[in-house]
Formats: C-alpha cells, structure tokens, sequence
C-alpha cells in the first residue's frame, strides 16, 4: 500500500478501507467470495503487462512462452476439475463467456453460407452483399432461457444486455404455487417456441435445476442445450452437484464465472466438447480484446485450489450453512422463495415483513450485513425496487463461519428486518441508528473468531 500511496494516496485510503469493509461486515452477497492469497498474488504481476491474442502455441504476438504455460496450465485445470473435454480461459467475465458460447452455437448451428465465407481467415474476401446476407442469417435466433424474475440472469436474452437485442427470446418461470421449475411447461414452451438454444443457469434460483431432463427437453425440439453455472460452479467442483445436477455431461456447453462459488479471480470460462471447441477458441478477436494473462494466471491457481480434496468440504459446507441460514430464518418467521434452499443462496421475500428489496437492503447495510435487492417471482415491485433480498453464504463459509454461527446470523436478519419500518416512497424506510449500530457490532463480533 505504501507504494501505491506514493503515487496516488486515496486509492492507498480506499483498498485499506474495502479491507476493514470486508472484515468487518457480513459479506452475504451470493456471488462474492474471498479469493486466496495465491490468487490474488498470481493476479498482481507482470503478466498483466503482456499482449497474447490467440490461442496457446498460436499467437499474434512475440514473447508469450510464459503466458501460453499458465493458459495451457488453466485450461488442464478446468478440464480435469469438471471433466470436460474442452475448456477455453480467456474469457474477461461471465457476459464475455455468455457471448462466446452463443457465438459458437450460432456459427455451429445456423445454415449460412455467408457465414462460412466470414471465418476469420476468409473475412476480407466478403463483400457488402455477403455481410448483409450473414446479418439477415444470423440475426433474430431464437432463444429459451429462465425468466429474470424466476432468477434467470440478464445475458440469458433479456433486453438491456446484447442477448436480448441479438435474440428471439422467450423464458420459462417457475411454479406460482411451489417456486419450482416445472419442467413440463419448459417442455410445452420449447415444443412451441422451437429454440436454437435452450439455456439453463441463474443467478437467484435457490434450488437444484435436472439438468438431464432439461437435455431431454432440449433434444425433443433440437436445440442446442448451454448451461451457465457462474454461480454454482464451485458446488460442481466440489462434487455437491452431481448426477443429473452435474451440467457438464449433459449440456453441449457449459459457461461460468470464476470468482463466484468457485473462488477464483473475476472472469469467465467456457467448457465444452470437441465439436463447439474450435469456435469457441475463436472468442478472441470475436467477441474478446487480448486475454489477460494475469487472471489466466489466478485462475490457473484458483481451479487447482479446487481440485485439493479440502474444496468438496468447502463446497459441501456451503450448502450446510445456506440450509442452516434458511432455517434459522424461517424459525423466526421470514418467508423465503421455496420455502429453503438446495444450493448457495436464499432468496427472502420481504413483503412479509412489509418492506420492498430496496427499503430491506439499505436497512441491512446499515446494520453491517451486505446484501442484495432482487426481485421475486411475479414481483410486484419489479426490478429497481424488488420484493426480495438474496443472500449467500460462499464468502462467510471461506472464512470458516459454520451453521452456529449462520443461526445468529439469521437472528441479526430478522431483527433489523423486523423492525424497520416502510418510510413514505419504495426507498425510504425507518430503522433506529442505535438498534442498527447495536446489529453491526454484533456482526463485527461474530466475524472476530474468523479473521
Ligand atoms: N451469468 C450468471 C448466471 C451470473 O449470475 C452473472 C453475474 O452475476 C453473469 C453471468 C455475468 O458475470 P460477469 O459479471 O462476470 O460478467
């Protein structure tokens, strides 16, 4: 810190201040974590110095012996980890991996001789008409994905990201009465819509999804099945999910962030087998600048973390405190979407304690518990002001906090919950600031034991 003061002093002031920020709260946010010390020094190097579009033993530029070993190392990781047949690691972010897939099914799949002709090599024999052609083919595919509010996640083909604007897209909920994905109404939608792609993955579902009957379903209309696990990839690593829970035997891809569940450095991955492997090793220039070697390094470190025997307990006890969190919960008389969880997060439904996710999610904050807003099924207080708050329990389970401690946890939820009161618009609320200042010490002191 002292070098980075010397040079500008208030990035020095703030890295310390997110330090005490994330020790001193309760970090419950579903898709944060605490990367280790080894990931985080394998990203703060000289490698992030270095240029190496292409693939590993096939770059554009000089010099990138040192960055095809720790690429080459990544990638043997992942594949090894997850036992698929391909793993591509250069994707910056889960939206890049997202695009990268839908990049390489579209190529894949869709019947377009302009597009043959566009392959990377060919691309500056295309003429005007042949780009307009590849356009008219290419665009306006159609895609089947979780609806937003059932915890389906924005690159799924929604409108304010690129999916929603390069895809048809239709999405299948979940069912009002249980919460659950009703696997025969994705069937009856996909039946009727006929997807090129059928996609599963969420970022608020707190359940498991059959990803085999969700193959079969694909299979029946011919779509091509992708799963993106950014947020329980870590339970797939940990060998939590598996059987027909485990998305990588049955999907024909597999995206994923790495920074979630999985615990490694922010970014993207993209796994599949060996037909999609070649345009998905396209990614860049496609859709990415030049890699970053740094977290290829990170995630080098990260994924052969996952594959010590110690990251299936992690994984396990990720859900235990989740599980134990929802209990504790609903002992008191929260309502959560599902009535509980099966995997990393809990989605509680404030309007039972007659505030909005907004109004909730600032309470909290003031009382050291960091969360997030998000809506509920059917919200009716859509996506700014939400009816819910997600919580998740990666982080506090890498600090080593266990299911005693995801009880008193779930007693400080429910206390500042309980008595905040809805103020006069969706965002205002009131909270007495001694009772929250009383909830942010005890959280500072159930955080002491695990430094
Ligand atoms: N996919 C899912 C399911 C996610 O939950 C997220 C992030 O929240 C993403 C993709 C996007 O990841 P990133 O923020 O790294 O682009």
């Amino acid at each position: 810190l002292e070098v980075i003061r010397a040079v500008e002093p208030r990035v020095a002031d703030a890295i310390g201040a997110e330090l005490a920020d994330q020790r001193e709260s309760l970090k419950l946010i579903a898709s944060e974590n605490y990367a280790s010390p080894a990931t985080l020094l394998a990203m703060g190097n000289w490698f992030s110095d270095k240029y190496a579009e292409g693939t590993v033993g096939r770059r554009f530029y000089a010099g990138c012996q040192n960055v095809d070993t720790v690429e080459a190392l990544a990638a043997e990781h992942a594949r090894e980890l997850f036992g698929a047949a391909h793993a591509y690691v250069q994707p910056h972010s889960g939206i890049d991996a997202n695009l990268v897939a839908f990049w390489a099914i579209l190529a894949d799949r869709v019947e377009s001789p302009a597009l043959k002709k566009a392959q990377v090599r060919q691309v500056n024999d295309l003429t005007e008409a042949d780009w307009f052609a590849l356009r008219r083919e290419l665009g306006n595919q159609r895609m089947l994905g979780m609806s937003l509010d059932a915890g389906g996640h924005l690159t799924h083909g929604f409108r304010p990201n690129i999916s929603g604007k390069m895809f048809d897209q239709r999405s299948y909920g979940t069912d009002p009465a249980t919460g659950l994905v009703d696997y025969d109404k994705v069937a009856e939608a996909a039946r009727e819509f006929k997807p090129l792609i059928l996609v599963a993955g969420y970022s608020a579902y707190p359940r498991k999804v059959n990803f085999r009957i969700m193959r079969e379903i694909a299979d029946s209309v011919g779509a091509t099945f992708m799963v993106d696990m950014a947020h329980f990839a870590g339970l797939v690593a940990g060998k939590v999910f598996t059987g027909d829970f485990d998305p990588v035997p049955h999907a024909h891809i597999v995206t994923t962030t790495t920074h979630k569940s999985l615990r490694g450095p922010r970014g993207g991955m993209v796994l599949c087998g060996p037909e999609l492997a070649g345009q998905v090793d396209r990614g860049c220039p496609m859709v990415l600048g030049g890699p970053l070697p740094h977290v290829m390094a990170a995630k080098a470190v990260a994924l052969a973390e996952a594959r010590r025997p110690d990251f299936a307990n992690y994984a396990q006890r990720i859900v235990d405190n989740a599980q134990a969190l929802a209990e504790g919960l609903l002992r008191r008389g929260a309502k959560l979407v599902t009535g509980g969880t099966d995997n990393h997060l809990v989605l509680i439904d404030v309007s039972g304690y007659d505030l909005t996710g907004r109004q909730a999610e600032q309470a909290l904050l003031d009382s050291g518990i960091v969360t997030n807003r998000n809506a509920v099924p059917q919200d009716p207080n859509g996506a700014w002001y939400t009816s819910g708050i997600r919580i998740g329990t990666p982080a506090l389970t890498t600090r080593g906090l266990g299911t005693a401690e995801m009880d008193q946890t779930a007693e400080l939820i429910h206390t500042v919950l309980s008595q905040t009161k809805p103020g006069e618009s969706k965002a205002k609320y009131v909270l007495d600031p001694a009772l929250a200042d009383k909830v942010s010490k005890q959280a500072s002191e159930l955080l002491t034991g695990f430094p």
